[in-house]
């Protein structure tokens, strides 16, 4: 005898002002199971099923799960690892309005990456509650790497890689070899992420400083300056441009560096351009703190000037820049930060941001008259997801598309602080910041995962994107 076949749940979300990366519109978006069904201007309650969960978004902002392209959680260093796992990240991530992460898969130079993509994939699928895809860091270039990436392009819709062009010695590919995998990219459909800065420039610099006795934190952009960065972009970009792969430069942090992204295309490299958030609202002063604490500042590239900020909203507001991630690569301060005592080269790098990306997006730039709610949207979710094969899955509120949603409260008012932070590292960065908006409530492919706030969903709901090649 058959059974009866559960009804899927349904919600609807009714009264909120519903922000696409095309604009927003009043509209009430009603789910059923994991799905979002219908948009619509006013949809009758009474016409739904009994047990249909109504959440009142009016006076709110209804956005699409936010997407952070840019995340590391396991993240093997020294002997230690980030501060987070899986399991905090994610609580922390949801909080702040993102649905899903793409992480960095970052193997040392002998690991495989069919082994190393198992590590990460594992770890991932036990305790995230975000929805989760990789890009596989190329660390390694030989047959055995080859056939093993093409394998998970095939098998698995892995189909983004990172390349470093910084870090001498460690994980950067000679130049021979990073011809040979935007090559084999470009044929397989897959993007190329990069860290663009001049590596051997970065390591004379270092070591210069280090013999003038200039140890400190505040040392680490003088290490790193814009033209490094700049060059850096302008050699991947020729690379691109030789090969026809299709580039995304992480972390631009500069004027100079978007300078040279943006005459790469106009000769016709196919390059896009990622901006972080922590480049967006921090500047270099903040590695002066006394007591050891600009180390909490130091990531790479490194922080700049307000002038540089102001470069990274105006491309922005033009879409020259693409995305806004975080680089998300959290150490704790008291016990992770402070190895970099003596010199500012064992500083770990890395600030964490992943719950204060989309607070800090709406208020620096949304609330500063930066950024319109469409672009904010655009940057922080939809182009991710057309970038990195998810689109219309992910990234847009619209029939189809899965039920990934934020109710956000654009009037809550306060200043960033710790202890409200739901991840795992010792401090903010952002402590004692101007803070306009809150996320409310989030569900993830339906299920309501966020309340007032916090994370309520249990560790292990995210669910690996397997995702399309670029064809174009
Ligand atoms: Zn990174």
């Amino acid at each position: 005898m058959p059974g009866l076949m559960p009804r899927p749940r349904t919600c609807l979300i009714r009264g909120g002002a519903v922000v696409n990366a095309d604009g927003e519109r009043r509209a009430d978006v009603l789910v059923e199971g994991e799905t979002i069904v219908l948009v619509e201007a006013e949809l009758d309650a009474r016409a739904l099923p009994p047990n249909t969960r109504v959440i009142d978004a009016s006076g709110k902002l209804v956005f699409p799960g936010f997407i952070d392209p840019h995340v590391h959680v396991h993240l093997p260093f020294m002997g230690t690892n980030a501060a987070d796992d899986h399991d905090s990240a994610s609580r922390a991530a949801l909080a702040g309005g993102t649905t899903t992460i793409i992480e960095m898969i970052c193997p040392g130079p002998k690991d495989e990456p069919l082994a190393s993509f198992e590590e990460w994939h594992t770890r991932a699928a036990a305790s995230s509650r975000c929805d989760f895809a990789f890009h596989q860091a190329v660390v390694r270039w030989d047959d055995l790497a080859k056939s093993q990436l093409r394998e998970l392009v095939d098998t698995q819709g892995q189909t983004s890689v990172k390349v470093f062009l910084a870090y001498k010695g460690a994980l950067d590919l000679p130049d021979a070899q990073l011809l040979e995998l935007l090559d084999f990219s470009a044929q397989e459909g897959v993007i190329v992420t990069a860290h663009c800065e001049n590596a051997d420039a970065v390591a004379y610099m270092q070591a210069r400083l280090l013999a003038e006795g200039k140890t400190g934190p505040e040392w680490h952009e003088p290490s790193r300056p814009t033209c490094v960065e700049a060059d850096g972009v302008q050699h991947f970009a020729t690379c691109c441009q030789l090969t026809g792969a299709h580039g995304y430069v992480v972390h631009t942090s500069c004027r100079a560096a978007l300078e040279q992204a943006a005459r790469a295309r106009k000769r016709g490299a196919n390059i896009q351009v990622e901006c972080v958030v922590p480049h967006l609202v921090l500047d270099d002063s903040c590695t002066h703190r006394p007591n050891f604490e600009g180390a909490k500042f130091v990531m790479s590239p490194p922080l700049r000037t307000f002038a540089d900020q102001q470069a990274l909203w105006e491309g922005l507001a033009s879409r020259e820049v693409a995305t806004i991630g975080t680089d998300h690569a959290p150490f704790h301060f008291a016990t992770q930060k402070v190895m970099g005592r003596e010199r500012f080269t064992a500083i770990p790098n890395g600030i964490g941001s992943i719950q204060e990306r989309i607070d800090l997006v709406h208020t620096y730039g949304v609330c500063a008259g930066r950024l319109t709610y469409a672009a904010m949207v655009d940057a922080c979710s939809t182009q991710v997801a057309r970038t990195f094969g998810l689109f219309p899955r992910k990234g847009t509120i619209a029939p189809g598309s899965d039920a990934d949603i934020v109710v956000y409260d654009p009037a809550r008012r306060g200043t960033f602080r710790h202890a409200d932070n739901q991840g795992a590292l010792d401090y903010c960065a952002y402590e004692g910041m101007e803070r306009i908006g809150a996320t409310e409530t989030v569900l993830r492919r339906g299920e309501v995962v966020v309340e007032h706030g916090r994370t309520i969903a249990p560790p292990g709901g995210g669910r690996y994107l397997r995702r399309e090649r670029r064809t174009s």
